[in-house]
């Protein structure tokens, strides 16, 4: 089990066809296991993820840099540099780099920041968004990527906005405005290809307007999931984070996923899975679980 940065590889790169895509490990979190897996009972999910002296499990902060035909595009940006120390604590946030192990992970798979083309989120939450943004020299929030464009639903973008107190403290606006006041926001609505190769697919349930990622190339197809399962432990149906809002409607979302994911063979990408990165759906199985919980070598 990862509890340290220092157990995660800072970048494991696979192929999906003939695009390359990099998983960068952007650090770990900590969250409260009770809320990451809502109506099951501790003894069942502390056999997949045991917790610390605070119930808290560690959850990666995994993002994919994928070589897309006409673009380079960064999907979610981890947790960024703009939080205080008391912030970092609650949430156990352990990704400091330069600025932040994202940007380390970036030139690890042979990239510098400003060859980003597209930032795309699957949702706005802040350990997805929060690396959209940084604290520059002078105390300053500039954006994280100022030669990209950054692709969010429009829903999402209001609903982020609708500022209610059960989502207040999940969408911070210094992950969100500096971007819309950039004029580098863009923004799809509903399913939609981002570029050449990356296909966004509604998955709500976690939030109204939560997407997954499709990246898709000469017949095979990787499924950047998000929340809608954020590790593998959450495979089953019913194994579904408290911190859903519509805890029904991420199960319809799953559901037809899984069905996709079968019949095409999916690579499932795991965001939040403190060790596995990715994997395919055993077929054979009815209950939805992994063929391999290794991580795909390069070329597979
Ligand atoms: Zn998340």
């Amino acid at each position: 089990m990862s509890r340290s940065t220092d157990d995660l590889p800072l970048v494991r790169t696979t192929r999906v066809g003939s695009v390359r895509m990099h998983a960068i490990e952007a650090g770990l979190q900590w969250l409260d296991g009770g809320a990451m897996f809502g109506v099951v009972p501790k003894p069942l999910w502390e056999r997949k993820i045991a917790s610390d002296e605070r119930n808290r499990i560690p959850l990666a902060l995994r993002c994919l840099l994928v070589e897309a035909p006409g673009a380079l595009v960064l999907i979610d940006t981890g947790i960024g540099n703009k939080e205080s120390e008391k912030f970092r604590d609650i949430y156990g946030v352990d990704n400091a780099g330069e600025p932040t192990r994202l940007e380390d992970g970036i030139r690890a798979a042979g990239f510098e920041v400003d060859d980003v083309d597209i930032v795309l989120s699957t949702h706005l939450h802040f350990d997805h968004a929060g690396g959209n943004t940084r604290r520059g020299e002078d105390d300053g929030i500039v954006v994280a990527f100022p030669r990209a464009r950054y692709v969010a639903q429009k829903g999402e973008f209001d609903f982020a906005h609708s500022d209610n107190e059960r989502i207040r403290a999940s969408y911070l606006g210094h992950n969100i405005d500096p971007v819309a006041e950039a004029g580098l926001q863009d923004f799809v609505e509903g399913e939609a290809v981002v570029t050449e190769g990356v296909r966004v697919i509604p998955s709500p349930g976690h939030t109204p307007y939560h997407q997954s990622v499709l990246i898709e190339s000469e017949g095979r197809t990787a499924c950047f999931l998000a929340d809608v399962c954020p590790t593998a432990a959450h495979l089953p149906l019913a194994w579904i984070m408290g911190y859903d809002l519509e805890p029904l409607v991420t199960l319809e979302s799953k559901r037809g996923l899984w069905e996709r994911a079968r019949n095409e063979d999916w690579l499932l990408v795991f965001e939040h899975d403190p060790e596995v990165a990715w994997g395919r759906l055993d077929p054979s199985e009815e209950r939805p679980s992994l063929v391999s919980t290794e991580g795909a070598p390069e070329g597979s």
